[in-house]
């Protein structure tokens, strides 16, 4: 069984909800998938919650379904655009936390957790910043991947109780951030630096799109970025893939990297030696 695939969509079990009727707070918020026994979302084994909402549109977004804040409806595969399902559920903090506490077992023997995503999880902060504190209540290690595109004293205060930080870094240059992502860069710089000086524990994600992110100039750039941090030592390669296509078709949106070849394994693994000679700590897949 691939466990990895193995994906919990609380969208059926959490339907009979009423979905966004209430503004949202640091009881309530909205998930849009539950992945159990990740494991490219930290380390060990974990639960992967993802919650609704990002302020980018990145070219390459495998879960374009994530970007909208509110809940959408979303065509389901093969019913020729007539059956349709709802993304995205009004989940209250007890319910998140009694699906995290199912696997407390599998955390405890593999030095896993549970792992915050999105979109952009602090698109929730108060709702986030509840489930961290609940989870080191319960002595359940906890992870937040983010974009860092967020309000700087808001970032600061919600991630204050997360154990360990993911944090995406993509494109150096500010203009071809903005190009691909939507959003510059600066804010997200600025704010790992705060998330440095504050002695959280980082792994930085990027996400390796050929003919985008792998150009030369700027691994490199990043490499050098990095190395000035001694904090910063590991990196997780996250190769482009294709497993986001339908859902691209499904919302009727542009998947604007339709054509693009995955990188070719020796591609990653060039990119990977060209983060190592800075001495940096590869992962494969996160
Ligand atoms: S930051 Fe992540 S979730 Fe948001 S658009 Fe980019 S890839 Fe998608």
């Amino acid at each position: 069984m691939d466990y990895v695939h193995n994906l919990i969509n609380w969208s059926d079990e959490l339907s009979t909800l009423k979905m966004n009727a209430k503004p949202l707070h640091s009881e309530t918020g909205i998930i849009f998938k539950i992945k159990k026994y990740a494991l490219h979302d930290g380390p060990g084994i974990r639960t992967t919650i993802f919650l609704k909402g990002c302020p980018m549109v990145c070219w390459w977004c495998h879960n374009p379904e994530g970007q909208q804040r509110s809940p959408q409806n979303m065509p389901i595969e093969g019913t020729n655009h007539c059956r349709e399902e709802i993304i995205g559920c009004q989940a209250s903090v007890e319910q998140v936390l009694a699906e995290i506490e199912k696997d407390v077992i599998f955390y405890d023997d593999s030095g896993g957790g549970v792992t915050f995503s999105g979109g952009e999880p602090l698109m929730q902060a108060a709702f986030l910043k509840t489930l961290l504190v609940k989870c080191r209540q319960r002595d359940i290690h906890t992870a937040v991947d983010t974009t860092g595109y967020a309000p700087t004293p808001i970032m600061i205060d919600t991630l204050q109780p997360a154990d360990l930080i993911l944090f995406d870094l993509k494109i150096m240059d500010a203009n071809d951030h903005q190009r691909y992502t939507g959003v510059t860069n600066t804010l997200i710089f600025e704010n790992l630096e705060h998330l440095i000086a504050m002695d959280k524990r980082i792994r930085i994600r990027f996400p390796l799109i050929p003919g985008i992110t792998d150009r030369d100039a700027n691994i490199h750039r990043l490499a050098k970025y990095i190395c000035r941090f001694d904090g910063l030592r590991e990196i997780d390669l996250l190769p482009y893939h294709h497993n986001a296509d339908a859902k691209y078709n499904r919302l009727n949106i542009p998947n604007r990297l339709k054509e693009l070849q995955p990188p070719s394994k020796a591609l990653v693994q060039t990119v990977k030696e060209r983060f190592e000679h800075y001495e940096l700590r590869v992962n494969i897949g996160g």
